[in-house]
């Protein structure tokens, strides 16, 4: 689940990391009530005007305005609320639709009074697979695109491993802001801004925090400018008030139905939709069905209990993707009698009229005979299987 920019300062802002202050609005007025109250607390009238999407690059998409006084921020306010926002990473790029901005953060221009002694620097934080344990990733070049400065001077980059056991240590907080070429009060800030961002890491089940710009302000504090969080959904059962950061609105609408009916759904752009148990199987049948010539469009995983009305929930949802030639629903009855998903299958089918798509139903393990008999009796133009090269010829013959 992500966060927008503003949960996600506040988040960490909880965790003693020091942050770019500011206030949320939905509406114009209430960005000018928020500047007010930054203006009384800065005494000046410098501030930003950020859009909330989840999305970066907004800045490069005219999502982040600095504003200098009250009708400066009328006019951006009011052309930042309500426009469809284009970033480089929004669904179809600065060549799609953009996003519609509902939500924008009015912020202290942290850079302010001297920007020329700014310093923007990069800091993340999130796991490393391959090493088994989690890695602050940082480097000088913040503030750009640090695809670009990877790419380019990778030297540029650093990494430091984090022990899962000993957690951060004093020494490794220390050697970040020395390889960010700190000294004085701006290194000590550094080693307290690191470390707390790390505890905030664990302490809510993160899998990513990305911190770009990190600034170091012209009296030396480090503070968070932008942050993009990302948590863990499998954690979120330990941390209800965060899990109801959700906003819904900035997800796939179709995924977000699915997770209400508790079925595991990721949309995917090929034309063959999937109905499996387990996400090993789904897996594995995505692969057979690419094997067989066949795209995958989805990957969804019913889970244990494979009735009819979960059954009917699950076509529903594949058959909203127009892209979709045929359905193969591929179940292991170990748990859940193949008889008992085949006639779920026959119900959801029968209740929902209308399948112009041919499905192909592969059923094994318990009552797998049972199974295809009913399915082959039903009448209805579902065809089965019961070996799973079977079910590929099949699915090859629809969508040829
Ligand atoms: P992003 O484009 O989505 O990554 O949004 P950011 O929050 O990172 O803002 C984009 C850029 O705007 C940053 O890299 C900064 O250089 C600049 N920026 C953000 N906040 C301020 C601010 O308070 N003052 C100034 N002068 N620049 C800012
Ligand atoms: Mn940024």
């Amino acid at each position: 689940m992500n966060l927008h920019e503003y949960q996600g300062k506040e988040l960490l802002k909880s965790y003693g990391v020091a942050i770019q202050e500011g206030l949320v609005a939905n509406t114009v007025d209430e960005a000018i009530e928020a500047y007010g109250k930054i203006k009384e607390k800065t005494g000046s009238g410098f501030a930003v005007v950020k859009a909330q999407i989840h999305a970066g690059g907004r800045g490069k998409g005219g999502g982040v305005k600095l504003v200098k006084n009250e009708g400066d921020l009328k006019e951006k306010a009011d052309a930042i609320l309500g426009m469809m926002l284009k970033t480089p990473q929004t669904p179809g790029g600065m060549e799609g639709p953009g996003k519609l901005v509902k939500k924008i953060l009015v912020a202290e221009d942290a850079y302010v009074p001297s920007p020329d002694e700014c310093d923007e620097f990069y800091v993340s934080v999130l796991m490393d697979r391959e090493k088994k344990c989690n890695v602050i990733i940082y480097s000088t070049e913040g503030g750009m695109d640090i695809e670009t400065v990877a790419e380019e001077t990778p030297h540029l980059v650093h990494k430091e491993y984090i022990d899962p056991t000993l957690g951060l240590q004093g020494f490794q907080a220390r050697k970040i802001a020395f390889n960010l070429g700190l000294n004085g009060k701006a290194m000590k800030e550094m080693v307290k801004f690191i470390s707390s961002l790390y505890k905030a890491f664990v302490g809510a089940d993160a899998s990513l925090f990305e911190i770009n710009p990190c600034l170091k302000t012209g009296d030396d504090r480090i503070i968070a400018v932008d942050c993009k969080v990302t948590l863990d959904d499998n954690a979120l059962y330990r941390h209800p008030d965060l899990a109801e950061l959700r906003d819904t609105d900035e997800e796939d609408p179709t995924e977000v139905e699915a997770k209400e009916y508790g079925l595991n759904y990721v949309q995917l752009d090929g034309n063959v939709g999937c109905m499996v148990n387990g996400a090993g199987l789904a897996m594995a049948t995505m692969d057979i069905i690419k094997l067989s010539g066949g795209e995958p469009a989805n990957f969804l995983d019913v889970g244990g209990t494979a009735d009819a009305k979960r059954v009917e929930q699950a076509f529903r949802i594949i058959l909203k993707d127009p892209e979709v030639k045929a359905i193969l629903i591929n179940i292991f009855g170990g748990i859940v009698r193949c008889d008992r998903v085949a006639q779920g299958v026959v119900d959801a089918y029968k209740n929902m009229g209308n399948i112009e798509v041919p499905i192909i139903v592969r059923l094994q393990g318990t009552n797998a005979d049972v199974a295809k008999t009913l399915i082959d009796e039903s009448g209805l133009a579902v065809k089965s299987a019961i070996l799973l090269q079977e079910a590929a010829d099949l699915v090859k013959e629809a969508v040829a």
